[in-house]
């Protein structure tokens, strides 16, 4: 609509300049401006419509089965594309055992195709979606030989088709206990699902089309794939490509509890694994209870920098915004504008309605647009999952929201001056070793608690003789530092770790009554020092640590970057090897953070209002600490549910 209404002053403007010029007869005037209008009329409409991304709809296959009414078709197609650009289309061929008819897909190819827009193929590989997700049994004779067949049907009509989230199996029949044998099912689905991948999708639909590319995408529960098939040891070289799932929901509504920050994380995650061919990130609208939710997911997903995005589904975008999506935080022009939103969409026939969620996507993608381009590529503080690993789960995400910016590794990050590793990373075998040997080289390595109570008794006490008893303390009050005293607002509680004195010290405590105990503690080790960062019972308690804390911590694991933030938790911070950076709040009121960078950093600019800050030079602490970094500081006051983009000079 923008691209109509700008194609029209256009006219209406070089009209009146021609009139002006008086040098052309009206005749000839008309012919050229009618061709621009033309000209402008086709760019506006075709793909590709974004600088830094693709945008893409998924379509289920209820959906492309209803595609057979034409009209109907039209109709739908009309309302998504006047609110969303998008350039792909991805139309699913089976879900829950509907198989869409070969008439009906050929004809929503060529439809969509003429409206220029790349079609690819989808798969939902499921029995039936409302039965706990059932999925097929690759154990099962007849299953194996339908999985195939759908992959063939769907390799005779694209050259591209995605799996959807569902290509791992939950069977626990008779047969596939009995194939289990003595493995463990996640030994024995790992197995499976690379033996079915290859089988069963892979050489037969090559074998139908060779030109064909399949890329599987992978659901947001990445720590528990292995327990049911999905093996990104394996998969990522197998397929042609991989996906990411970027849609976290709602943390506290919705089975899954996965925190915002994961949107982001996965995508990076992934790139790790596969580099160049994570081919992109996927929200749908579930969790929605404030529009803003929506949105969120989709910025995340392209901070970090996922070359396409999917809008899941087709029937999704075409429901109706309600008016309880509206937050409580809004009318303050936060990033996403639900009033703005809101405006109706008035078509080219004059039809006047009201936005559906695809207005919602439509405005999210044009703001991220115009500032995407500026960003050099993501970094953040190392973390290592070996492949198959679990523990601590989706801790690095909790991480995040504390406002460490976060990168996940699978292999043991040999390099940079800090890594932070968690529970999981206990599955590699070899994990205190590589640990001994980055301290040797001078190279500092943070572990969790819940990592160090792993490591007990498997060698980690060569390194320091730390132990994580089974003693916990409910804790309000900390001390991070001389003389810096603070409280949480509600009581947290943590593991007690013990510690022989002189061995190692406390950097940060937590206080109760008349003793104490660790929540980040440093033992020196040749060359370098193992901290121990303290995880409470609960992860999103580590939201309650107080902001003094909190930096404490954030000096400490990020000293590899010289941008920090100061300030309470669920305020994130992204940062880029160009010098920009965005610093988003999830918090539901404004608030006021610092960013803290070295001395040679006097001003950031805000990328999107323009406004400069300046530095104010750190002040000098009462006494002469160790690891005092001089610099300055810059005081940000971030919306809520909002971001803000700077760029360093
Ligand atoms: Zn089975």
């Amino acid at each position: 609509m923008a691209i109509l209404i700008f194609t029209l002053m256009h006219f209406l403007y070089l009209y009146s300049f021609v009139k002006k010029l008086n040098t052309l007869t009206m005749k000839n005037a008309s012919a050229i401006l009618l061709f621009v209008f033309v000209f402008s009329g086709i760019l506006a409409q075709k793909p590709p419509f974004y600088k830094n991304f693709t945008v893409s709809v998924y379509t289920r296959a209820y959906e492309v089965r209803d595609m057979a009414d034409q009209k109907k078709l039209s109709e739908t197609w009309e309302l998504i594309s006047q609110q969303v650009k998008v350039d792909k289309i991805y139309l699913e061929t089976h879900r829950d055992q509907l198989i869409v008819d070969e008439k009906t897909l050929e004809s929503a190819i060529r439809f969509f195709r003429s409206k220029g827009l790349k079609v690819a193929g989808g798969i939902t590989y499921t029995i039936d979606e409302s039965n706990n997700f059932e999925t097929y049994c690759y154990s099962n004779p007849e299953h194996r030989k339908k999985v195939r067949e759908i992959a063939e049907y769907t390799a005779r009509h694209f050259d591209e088709f995605i799996l959807d989230d569902f290509f791992f199996t939950s069977c626990k029949c008779d047969l596939c206990i009995k194939e289990k044998g003595d493995r463990s099912w996640t030994d024995f689905r790992l197995q499976l699902m690379t033996d079915a991948a290859h089988d069963l999708i892979i050489n037969p639909a090559k074998a139908v089309n060779p030109k064909v590319k399949i890329i599987i995408k992978y659901p947001n529960w990445y720590e528990h794939f292995q327990g049911l098939g999905f093996n990104l040891e394996t998969g990522p070289q197998i397929f042609d490509g991989i996906y990411s799932g970027t849609e976290t929901r709602d943390a506290v509504n919705s089975d899954q509890h996965l925190q915002q920050y994961l949107s982001y994380l996965i995508v990076r995650y992934f790139n790790n694994i596969a580099p160049g061919r994570n081919g992109g990130g996927w929200v749908d609208s579930g969790g929605a209870y404030y529009l803003d939710r929506y949105a969120e997911q989709f910025w995340l997903t392209l901070f970090a920098k996922a070359p396409e995005i999917t809008m899941f589904d087709y029937r999704q975008l075409q429901m109706s915004v309600r008016p309880g999506q509206r937050g409580q935080w809004q009318g303050n022009k936060t990033s996403f504008d639900f009033d703005e939103m809101m405006k109706p969409v008035i078509t080219k026939d004059n039809t006047i309605f009201p936005p559906t969620l695809a207005r919602a996507a439509g405005v999210t993608f044009e703001a991220v647009d115009s500032f995407l381009g500026l960003l050099g590529n993501p970094v953040g503080v190392k973390s290592y999952r070996p492949f198959h690993a679990t523990g601590e789960d989706f801790l690095q995400n909790y991480l995040g929201m504390i406002g460490i910016p976060m990168d996940i590794s699978p292999v043991f990050p040999t390099d940079g001056k800090m890594i932070l590793l968690t529970e999981s990373a206990k599955f590699d075998k070899e994990l205190v070793q590589k640990i001994k040997q980055r301290l040797q080289d001078g190279k500092n390595v943070m572990i969790t608690s819940g990592l160090l109570r792993a490591l007990q008794g498997k060698g980690i006490e060569d390194i320091a003789e730390l132990s994580y008893t089974d003693r916990k303390a409910l804790v309000t009050d900390f001390k991070a530092g001389w003389f810096v005293n603070c409280k949480s607002s509600d009581e947290i509680l943590i593991p007690q770790i013990n510690y022989l004195t002189n061995d190692s010290w406390e950097e940060v405590s937590a206080i109760k009554g008349a003793t104490g105990w660790p929540i980040l503690h440093r033992a020196q080790y040749s060359k370098a020092n193992l901290y121990v960062l303290t995880i409470p019972e609960n992860f999103s308690d580590l939201y309650l640590y107080p902001a003094e804390v909190l930096n404490r911590i954030r000096t400490v694991v990020t000293q590899d970057f010289n941008i920090k933030l100061e300030g309470p938790s669920r305020v994130s911070l992204f940062l880029y090897d160009n010098g920009t950076f965005i610093v988003e709040s999830f918090l539901p009121e404004p608030v006021t953070v610092r960013v803290v960078t070295d001395q040679k950093i006097n001003a950031i600019d805000d990328l999107l209002t323009g406004e400069s800050l300046k530095g104010t030079p750190l002040p000098v602490p009462p006494f002469r600490m160790r690891q005092v970094a001089q610099g300055n500081s810059f005081e940000v006051t971030i919306k809520p549910h909002s971001y803000r983009v700077f760029k360093t000079r």
